[in-house]
């Protein structure tokens, strides 16, 4: 069973949108609806957090090798995380969100 719940679905804490694993196995960390992410990594995957708090999507970064990444910021302890947007194909993040945060 802990196998399944690495890469499965959970719902936003934000919005409630039901949010999908991608399908290329890559690990999804934020909801495509409003961006909001959730704070349950110390290192990206590991779920060792105990703060669980929210966060939110504070700006846009261009990173010349990654590609655009979503600046995170938890709404409880503060900490800032830079997350790779998901690729437009399946499930993509919402274009519009991404272009306000810009
Ligand atoms: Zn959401
Ligand atoms: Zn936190």
């Amino acid at each position: 069973m802990s196998r399944k719940k690495e890469n499965s679905g959970f719902s936003c804490g934000y919005c409630g949108s039901i949010v999908h694993p991608l399908s290329n196995g890559s690990f999804r960390n934020h909801c495509p609806v409003c961006l909001y992410s959730k704070h349950l990594d110390d290192k990206p995957g590991d779920r060792n957090s105990d703060c669980k708090g929210l966060m939110q999507p504070i700006g846009i970064k261009n990173n010349s090798r990654k590609g655009l990444q979503i600046i995170h910021k938890c709404t409880i302890c503060d900490l800032e995380k830079v997350n790779k947007i998901a690729d437009f194909d399946h499930q993509s993040d919402s274009i519009n969100k991404i272009i306000e945060l810009m």
